[in-house]
């Protein structure tokens, strides 16, 4: 019997509801503050006349000047296109698809059940607690029972929440986990407060993954380079899955500038200035009566709980002002995230709420 090209697809890829992306929901406005990115690009350099021969799979100045910036060694870094490639890929070297799981704790950051969907491999959900914490002895029941749980996604900060998983809660997971699953801390947000990484832990735990990005605090969205973090052991397993070419000519290029004394000189006044921004937003959004609460600020986002996030949303919206809606999300009804802009777009979301 002939089939639709859509029949022609594998059962789990028809049934695939694609990540909605602050890109594809898109929205009419002139001051985007949806996707957690930088106001502003820096300029790089190009040097094209390489460009006619195939890339260095890790490009090794990118590599090693990453490892720098991290206080690590050059074997414990992989570079990736986008850390959504590295989260992909660590799904992909340690599940078997049907038989092996994944677990986080909602809400958090989206691509880890679309990359476990993806991949075919099954995913264990768990509420944190009413701080956003992990629900440490709960995750610890969900690890002893039904499918194996080869890899457990804690996000830190946390998108959208801002919250930074605690220490003291990730040490006993850590423990409990070593020698049956790995765990991985997204660290997307890390540059807004470098003292919070975990990356020292790598030493005691080898099952310990950080996956890094320069789209967040080094204001490179569009470039896509991500990096993980990991024992030797763990980076050998994820290159023999990526794949040869992964990182164009260009980006190393752009990449290894912004890991530069520079670039990283670049990166850490931008952050004290979006910090400093933040602080000030912040401390205007706790005197308005329209914010119930507010959350973590530890990325370059504040979310807080309005008496109406629809409300809020579809004003800011009128203003041309494109913020995330988080109100369908679990334990965030009339929540709403707000990017940190420049000086000129956090004033454009005062004005609203201050007419609101
Ligand atoms: C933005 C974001 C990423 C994506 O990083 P890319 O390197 O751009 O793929 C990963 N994790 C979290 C939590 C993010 O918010």
């Amino acid at each position: 019997m002939s089939k639709t090209l859509t029949q022609l697809a594998c059962q789990r890829v028809q049934a695939l509801t694609p990540y909605l992306s602050a890109r594809r929901i898109g929205g009419k406005g002139h001051v985007f503050l949806n996707a957690n990115e930088a106001p502003k690009a820096e300029q790089y350099e190009l040097d094209c006349s390489r460009l006619n021969r195939y890339p260095e799979c890790q490009p090794p100045e990118v590599i090693r000047r990453y490892a720098a910036y991290a206080g690590l060694t050059a074997d414990q870094v992989l570079v990736s296109r986008g850390s959504d490639e590295a989260i992909e890929l660590l799904i992909r070297t340690f599940c078997e698809p049907g038989e092996e799981e994944i677990l986080f704790c909602p809400p958090t950051y989206g691509m880890y059940s679309i990359s476990a969907e993806t991949c075919g491999v099954g995913m264990r959900t768990l509420p944190p607690l009413p701080d956003f914490q992990p629900d440490v002895p709960a995750i610890l029941a969900e690890l002893s029972r039904g499918k194996p749980i080869k890899v457990l996604f804690f996000c830190s900060p946390n998108n959208p929440t801002g919250t930074l998983v605690a220490r003291e809660k990730l040490i006993p997971i850590l423990e409990a986990t070593a020698g049956k699953s790995i765990v991985v801390v997204d660290e997307a947000y890390i540059e807004f407060c470098p003292e919070a990484s975990m990356v020292d832990l790598i030493r005691h735990y080898p099952h310990l993954v950080i996956t890094r990005t320069l789209s967040k605090g080094f204001a490179l969205a569009g470039l896509r380079c991500g990096f993980t973090l990991a024992n030797p052991e763990v980076i050998n397993l994820l290159l023999k899955v990526i794949a040869p070419y992964p990182i164009p000519e260009p980006v190393a290029q752009i990449a290894a500038q912004a890991l530069s004394p520079e670039g990283l000189d670049t990166m850490r006044s931008r952050v004290a200035w979006l910090n400093r921004l933040k602080a000030e937003l912040k401390a205007e959004l706790a005197q308005q009566p329209c914010v119930q609460s507010l959350f973590d600020d530890h990325g370059n986002f504040l979310l807080a709980r309005f008496d109406s996030g629809s409300a809020l949303f579809a004003a800011m919206v009128d203003a041309g002002i494109i913020l995330r809606d988080f109100g369908s999300k679990p334990m965030l009804e009339n929540c709403v995230r707000i990017t940190i802009g420049d000086e000129a777009e956090m004033a454009a979301v005062l004005d609203v709420l201050k007419r609101l």
